[in-house]
């Protein structure tokens, strides 16, 4: 069951806007310590991970001079927060980004960086997968399902073959000993995961193998209490809807939100998960295809939501409004990225 926090204040902001924040000296209420165990073919390994503190509450009673970010949807926009010269300026952190008073109706979410630390990610969940996937194609080697997703599998090596990648490996046909076509599936999984390579058939295999680390309990996920907050927060005034976009599969998604280990399950928050099957998210036409599947009139009317300046850039460039989080262990910005930031989601009020 979600709890809100039991030492918070409220406000009404000078927009109007109802403001929720956790007090100023409000204590971190995560676990910073995440554990799991995972076993592959035996041998037991436990993995520990250390969190950063999730970010606290804002400045409360500082406020910058907000500057509006005027852009309207069109593709190729004006980029908001460009100087009449072209170069980016950086516009103030938000310390009370409204929703309701900028018309945004949807909120679309990346996860890593931005819903959810980084090392949670780097460190627990792609060493899961990386680990358990001999066994869990040696386990499922003969189901429909695992046909399915090694076929998808064989046309992505084909292709980095064709591509000249260097740590592709050839797979045996399917008519080859199990073994050595589990072995050269390995290979080239494990390569995939090592290079962080955003494939959709990796994504798809990695969704089933953290599947069982989720149902059989060695896996929780990790989203910021800020976070969990600003979900229920924004879910409960039925003025804003929330969406997930990432580039993990839905599946996966949905074990994360569905599995929190401080809040339990928040996909009764989340109206609807996209993936890359929409795009890539560095791709403008990626936002413009969320923008059609939700239905506002204006794609400024959806906040997009990011870490990487790339992604907010492809949104910005989408008409989407954007804003980019900053959390501990997310990589620099570059210089003059010309978008606000915000360090914690208790910033946006509803
Ligand atoms: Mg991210």
């Amino acid at each position: 069951m979600f709890l809100l926090p039991l030492v918070a204040s409220t406000s009404i902001s000078r927009s109007g806007c109802f403001s929720f924040f956790p007090d100023a000296d409000g204590i971190p209420r995560s676990r910073n310590s995440t554990s799991l165990s995972s076993s592959s073919r035996g041998r037991q390994r436990r993995l520990e991970l250390r969190l950063q503190p999730s970010s606290t509450s804002p400045p409360v009673g500082h406020r910058h001079g907000q500057q509006q970010h005027q852009h309207h949807g069109s593709m190729g926009a004006a980029r908001a927060g460009n100087g009449s010269d072209g170069i980016a300026t950086n516009l103030p952190e938000a310390d009370d980004y409204c929703l309701t008073a900028r018309d945004i109706r949807c909120v679309v979410l990346d996860i890593e960086g931005t819903t959810t630390p980084i090392p949670f990610v780097a460190d627990v969940l792609f060493p899961y997968a990386r680990s358990n996937v001999r066994a869990y194609l040696v386990d499922t080697y003969r189901t429909r399902q695992t046909m399915d997703d090694i076929a998808f599998l064989r046309a992505q090596i084909d292709k980095d073959l064709a591509d000249g990648v260097p740590s592709a490996v050839l797979v045996p046909p399917p008519s080859a000993p199990k073994e050595e076509v589990i072995d050269a599936l390995v290979a080239n999984v494990e390569a995939m995961i090592d290079a962080d390579r955003k494939l959709p058939a990796l994504k798809q295999l990695q969704g089933r193998i953290w599947r069982l680390g989720f149902d059989g309990g060695e896996i929780q996920g990790v989203v910021y209490d800020d976070v969990a907050e600003a979900l229920a927060r924004w879910h409960g005034t039925g003025a804003v809807r929330s969406y997930i976009y990432s580039s993990g599969s839905r599946e996966a998604q949905r074990l994360i939100f569905g599995n929190t280990e401080a809040h339990g399950d928040l996909r009764r928050y989340l109206s609807a998960f996209f993936d890359t099957s929409v795009g890539g998210k560095r791709e403008p036409r990626s936002y413009y295809e969320i923008w059609q599947t939700l239905g506002v009139d204006s794609p400024s009317q959806i906040l997009f939501l990011t870490d990487v300046y790339q992604e907010a850039t492809a949104a910005r460039d989408a008409g989407f409004e954007v804003l980019i989080s900053i959390r501990p262990g997310n990589a620099p910005l570059p210089d003059d990225h010309g978008f606000q930031t915000i360090t914690s989601f208790a910033q946006i009020s509803v």
